[in-house]
């Protein structure tokens, strides 16, 4: 059969990525990775911690960060 058109690329990419994709949160409270979460961007706009139950995205940190936070 005749082929359509040029053949499909393997790995399409829809655009490059404006930001970095975000694996896991760390939440401050007790310091556990966590999966369940959204974002828009790069700000958090929602995040529960199935270990400790904190639920208010000011409380979790983007699991990327290097070097410890000092407060
Ligand atoms: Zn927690």
């Amino acid at each position: 059969m005749p082929l359509d058109g040029p053949p499909k690329p393997l790995n399409p990419k829809k655009k490059p990525d404006e930001f970095r994709e975000v694996d896991y949160l760390m939440c401050s409270q007790c310091g556990t990775p966590c999966y369940v979460f959204e974002m828009d961007g790069s700000r958090i706009t929602e995040a529960t911690c199935l270990v400790c139950g904190n639920d208010e995205v000011r409380l979790f940190n983007l699991g990327e960060e290097s070097g410890p936070d000092d407060e």
